[in-house]
């Protein structure tokens, strides 16, 4: 494990308008020195205003940011010790890779034979060894997304920031290239700040998430704890999937539900309107229970390990997940479900409203 070259980056009550539009609202965050922080929001939420805040490409109304402790609103982008990578990549297209990662270094006045050994480096970093000299049209996305890494490290950078940076590239290549960016983060022990919409690479890379809405933060933690542990309605939707069930109407005597709702009533005391949320994999199927809902499967969907049952209970749609291995459901299906226990969430009505503005925007 390499020793931390990261340093600590602090974002202090930053509130940015364009005209009318509030693009962050009061946002507060510390990301640890060495860290792994996703900022994850639907579109508009803010992430990029915050990312390039962050850069020094653009300017906060309000607030303050600090890097390893020291104030840097005044310091320009490019003295911030910061790499960053874009989403399409913003590489030069006339130069050769070796060139493109040269290019800053050359403009610091950095002595040729020194040059040439940090490109060596760092195209052996990105496994793009002896293909310096190649241009860039001539490389997959994947490889062009190698050159962008190589290019933003290349400069030792305490802080890596990156906006959407996999997006350019297909499922599989995506997947593989998440994988080698966390182990390359861990080598560098770099302080990286990734903005991402996708919820599924947030969790699968992030040491903790934050998950702006409408410029705020609703909720930063660890994946784990977004996900079993979500503040409001508007995290349990964004993060997984979540089943909402209005109280007022809960006729359901489904097992589980009962006992879990009375579990949450003691715990919380919810506004009128206020809703139950319960996980897709927390809804259980099975051909006989004594307790528990007659319910009708309508749709079902394969996923290899899982399969996406929707079904239909007292005139509620829910959606389950079940094991595959276990059954295969068919539409048309009769079934019996019930709530694994102690899996009921209660939501009051204002982030269920919350939540259901952002899905509307
Ligand atoms: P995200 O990265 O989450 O998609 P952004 O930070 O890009 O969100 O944008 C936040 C809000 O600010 C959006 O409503 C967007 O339309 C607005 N916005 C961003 N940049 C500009 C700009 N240069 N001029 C006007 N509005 C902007």
């Amino acid at each position: 494990m390499s020793t931390v070259k990261g340093q600590s980056v602090e974002v202090r009550s930053l509130s940015k308008t364009y005209g009318p539009t509030v693009a962050l609202d009061d946002l507060s965050l510390t990301v640890q020195a060495g860290e792994f922080l996703a900022i994850l929001g639907p579109s508009g939420s803010g992430k990029s205003t915050a990312l390039m805040t962050i850069a020094g490409f653009e300017f906060a109304d309000r607030g303050q940011i600090l890097i390893g402790g020291q104030a840097i609103d005044r310091v320009p982008a490019h003295r911030r010790g910061i790499g960053m990578v874009f989403q399409r990549y913003a590489l030069f297209p006339h130069l050769s890779v070796a060139e493109n990662l040269a290019y800053s270094l050359r403009r610091r006045g950095c002595p040729d034979q020194e040059i040439r050994q940090r490109v060596a480096t760092a195209l052996d970093l990105v496994k793009l060894t002896g293909l310096g000299a190649r241009s860039i049209g001539e490389l997959s996305g994947g490889q062009q997304q190698r050159v962008a890494i190589a290019r933003a490290t290349i400069s030792n950078p305490t802080v890596l920031l990156m906006d959407e940076p996999m997006s350019a590239l297909d499922r599989k290549l995506r997947q593989h290239m998440q994988l080698e960016l966390k182990l390359l983060q861990r080598e560098l022990g770099t302080t990286v700040i990734l903005v991402t919409h996708d919820q599924e690479e947030a969790m699968s890379m992030a040491d903790r998430i934050a998950l702006l809405d409408h410029g705020r933060l609703r909720q930063v933690g660890t994946p784990a704890a977004l996900y079993h542990q979500p503040a409001d309605a508007f995290v349990a939707d964004f993060i997984g999937r979540t089943n909402f069930l209005p109280l007022a109407s809960c006729s359901l005597r489904v097992a589980g539900f009962a006992s879990g709702l009375a579990h949450a009533l003691a715990t919380n005391s919810p506004r009128t309107g206020a809703r139950a949320g319960v996980r897709p994999e927390d809804v259980l199927l099975c051909l006989e229970h004594e307790e528990g809902e007659a319910c009708r499967i309508i749709e079902t969907a394969f996923s290899g390990s899982t399969q996406t049952v929707l079904v239909e209970a007292a005139g509620h749609r829910l959606i389950a997940e079940q094991p595959a291995r276990e059954r295969a459901w068919r539409p048309g299906d009769v079934a019996v479900l019930r709530f694994r226990p102690g899996s009921v969430r209660l939501f009051d009505q204002s982030s269920v409203a919350n939540q259901e503005k952002s899905h509307a925007a």
